[in-house]
């Protein structure tokens, strides 16, 4: 792989055979916004598709500091010590703004990077979250053609990402500390409604006792939601990523979890709309970028905007204009 342009085949060949270069560099085709790479980038992810699948896809959320990275280190080290391959990917709305990525970085996670059974990858850059998002997707299928049988996928918790993320991940997990009494306090409903198990992290030292009770409040919350298509009664629990107590009690959870939803096919079924989602998520994602940087469209959205603002045309005729000139040109 030290080619510099290998094909789709030879790269989905190294991807068969579990070679990390040659996942890599799928990634960073798949990645790419050169629409000259799209069709090869959609030729490899097509030959792994039959071979991707057959993993536990889980998706980790929680506000800045509450150690996700850390936690990711601790479970990640404990899954490939049970003989797991594991991938950590990320999904960062950051990285969509700046350019660069906090999430996933390997600096970050320093054992778990020298794992031979551990693959880390930085989010990708992007215009959107959209595109940032189906990257990560695709990425997934990448991974699993290559021999990871879990996947972990990091985000922070705010703005749209962790809708993006639960849409696909078969697992949701939140990882919260405990605050002085205001647990509940700031997370945004929907985000705990998503969650498939809420886990306390830093019950170390003095915390233990704040965690613990931290616990049973999110533990009162989450009786107040409906129950779940899943079947699953979302969990909580303590643990602290740098002493490891609780980590494996996670995958237990997981494992039950697992043991339901594969026992009443809902695993299964929420794969399947999850694609369906993926398709129709990327149609409108590529219609919009398609339509925003169109020349005539930018010409004429700047038009229309001063009409609008002058009361020369209403909202609805200026926009009507511009998608008759987008879908007729
Ligand atoms: P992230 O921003 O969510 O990825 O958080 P980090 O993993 O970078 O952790 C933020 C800070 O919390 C770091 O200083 C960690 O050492 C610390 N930290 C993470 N997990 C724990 C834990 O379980 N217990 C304690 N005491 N500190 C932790």
């Amino acid at each position: 792989f030290r080619k510099i342009q290998p094909s789709a085949k030879e790269l989905v060949e190294g991807i068969l055979d579990e070679n990390i270069t040659a996942l890599s560099r799928a990634i960073t085709l798949v990645e790419s916004t050169n629409v000259n790479h799209l069709a090869k980038a959609n030729e490899v992810i097509n030959a792994c598709l039959p071979y991707a699948n057959k993993s536990v896809r889980i998706g980790i959320t929680g506000v800045p500091g509450v150690g996700k990275s850390t936690f990711i280190e601790a479970f990640g080290k404990y899954l490939t010590g049970l003989g797991k391959k594991v991938a950590v990917l990320a999904v960062d709305p950051s990285s969509t703004i700046s350019h660069g990525s906090i999430l996933g970085d390997k600096t970050r996670m320093e054992e778990l990077v020298k794992d031979k059974n551990a693959f880390i990858r930085p989010s990708a850059s992007g215009e959107t979250l959209g595109g940032v998002a189906r990257k990560t997707r695709e990425t997934i299928t990448l991974c699993e053609a290559a021999g990871f049988d879990t996947i972990i996928i990091e985000t922070v918790g705010v703005g749209q990402s962790e809708t993006a993320v639960h849409s696909m991940v078969d697992f949701f997990l939140l990882l919260k500390i405990s605050g002085a009494g205001d647990e509940l306090q700031g997370i945004k409903r929907g985000i705990m409604e998503m969650a498939d198990a809420i886990v306390i992290n830093k019950a170390d030292g003095d915390n233990i006792k704040r965690a613990n009770l931290a616990k049973l409040e999110f533990n009162r919350a989450l009786h107040l939601f409906p129950a779940k298509k899943s079947g699953w009664t979302p969990t909580t629990a303590a643990c602290s990523a740098i002493t490891h107590e609780g980590i494996s009690n996670v995958w237990e959870t997981i494992q039950k979890f697992l043991e339901l939803t594969k026992g009443n096919n809902y695993f299964f079924t929420k794969r399947k709309e999850q694609n369906q989602y993926w398709m129709l998520e990327t149609i409108n994602e590529q219609l919009k970028s398609n339509f925003y940087n169109h020349p005539e469209i930018i010409e004429l959205i700047e038009k229309n905007k001063k009409a609008v603002q002058n009361d020369e045309l209403s909202p609805f005729a200026a926009a009507v204009s511009l998608l008759e000139k987008y879908f007729k040109k």
